[in-house]
């Protein structure tokens, strides 16, 4: 791969400059080490971006990062923006690049590494193994649908209400995406909805039945989200790919993440419409700023480095990169190494920087 890729480092509030920091090392080690030419370019967003330009997101850093061939994310968020206005809020700048860049597709995988089955809430025999992809539609249905809001019914009484609207169109994209990646995987697909209740997800099942048509080889069920949610945790190794809607896939992927037992390990991407040859996309782990332990040097980087590994996969189809780089994580967790998230009795304790450093130290020890 010979062209520049250009990457928006994007580390926003609290530990996202820390794990942002360890994540930037491992790419500068692909850029050093590999066929590939990475360019970095940091840029703002969330409180980082209010205190400096008094907006979440400014329109200059949308059309920068709208320009790079990948955004890489850390976190947004923290108490000192927490009393702002809705709009104004660090958590406005993010849902402004998911839906300006219409990154409609959401993978979240929930994976448990060998060295940390034991630290799951379920039994270890129950989740040892475990590799599943929640795919979640994310720029429509309930948290985007029109009308919504708070009116006044009479003096004491007012009513909250949203919309649950899905077209045709954006269930057949996000099908699509669901059975692609199933046909890469175990050719399983899982998609959930409340189709005995809401209309609007009746008409989820029927598309994805009639997309399914186009997919022999994948084996389609259906699943309610209630029973999904009992499933998950009742015998989560019986899905491989689940593909369901905004609101569903938000609730289900983080029951699956806590499945896994650790927050810190748990990198997603979201993915838009290939437009013109580019496939806008963006990398982020799944936890929040951590504002309880920001700045103390303690974050696990984890997640962070598994979204460049998922970046390397998705965006760049280096699959070999993205198993190197689960490899090495894989050989640190078996070697006992742990930062305090993950730490158990027996455990060697390490920082941020220490857990960067033997990523880059293990990536030396393998040959490329
Ligand atoms: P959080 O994910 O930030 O933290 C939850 C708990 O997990 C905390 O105890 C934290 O210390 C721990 N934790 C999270 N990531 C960790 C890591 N890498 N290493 C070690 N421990 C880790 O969720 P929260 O506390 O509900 O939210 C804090 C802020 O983050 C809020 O402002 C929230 O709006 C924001 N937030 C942002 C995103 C995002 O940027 N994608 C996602 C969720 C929450």
């Amino acid at each position: 791969m010979n062209k520049t890729l250009n990457i928006s480092l994007l580390p926003g509030d609290g530990i996202g400059q820390e794990i942002s920091s360890e994540a930037s090392k491992v790419l500068e080690w692909f850029n050093e080490k590999t066929d590939l030419k990475i360019n970095i370019k940091e840029e703002l967003v969330g409180g980082v971006s209010i205190d400096k330009y008094d907006v979440p997101l400014t329109d200059e850093t949308l059309d920068n990062i709208s320009h790079s061939d990948a955004i890489l994310l850390g976190a947004v968020g923290g108490p000192k923006w927490e009393s702002l206005d809705f709009e104004k809020r660090p958590e406005r700048g993010l849902l402004k690049i998911r839906k300006e860049l219409d990154l409609f597709a959401n993978f979240r995988p929930a994976i448990v590494f060998d060295a940390l089955a034991s630290s799951s809430t379920l039994k270890t025999e129950i989740i040892q193994g475990l590799d599943i992809l929640i795919i979640r539609e994310l720029t429509s249905g309930i948290y985007f649908g029109e009308p919504r809001g708070v009116s006044q019914i009479d003096e004491e009484n007012k009513r909250g209400f949203n919309t649950l609207a899905y077209t045709t169109k954006e269930i057949k994209r996000i099908a699509k995406v669901g059975f692609e990646t199933a046909q890469a995987r175990s050719k399983k697909l899982c998609s959930v909805d409340k189709a005995n209740v809401l209309e609007s997800t009746e008409l989820w099942r029927e598309v994805v039945t009639e997309v399914s048509k186009d997919y022999p080889d994948v084996q389609l069920s259906h699943m309610y989200v209630d029973n999904a949610s009992m499933q998950l945790v009742r015998n989560p190794q019986q899905f491989d790919v689940i593909v369901t809607t905004n609101m569903f896939g938000d609730i289900l992927s983080d029951c699956a993440s806590m499945l896994t037992g650790s927050l810190g390990m748990l990198p997603s991407a979201s993915i838009g419409e290939k437009k013109n040859g580019k496939c806008n996309a963006m990398y982020e782990p799944v936890h929040g700023s951590a504002p309880d332990i920001a700045g103390k040097g303690i974050a696990n980087p984890l997640a962070m480095i598994l979204s460049v590994a998922m970046m390397f996969k998705y965006s760049f189809a280096k699959t070999e990169y993205f198993n190197l780089i689960n490899k090495v994580v894989n050989k640190i967790l078996n070697s006992g190494y742990r930062t305090k998230d993950i730490f158990m009795k027996n455990d060697k304790l390490i920082s941020t920087q220490e857990m960067g450093d033997l990523v880059i130290k293990e990536l030396n020890n393998e040959k490329i």
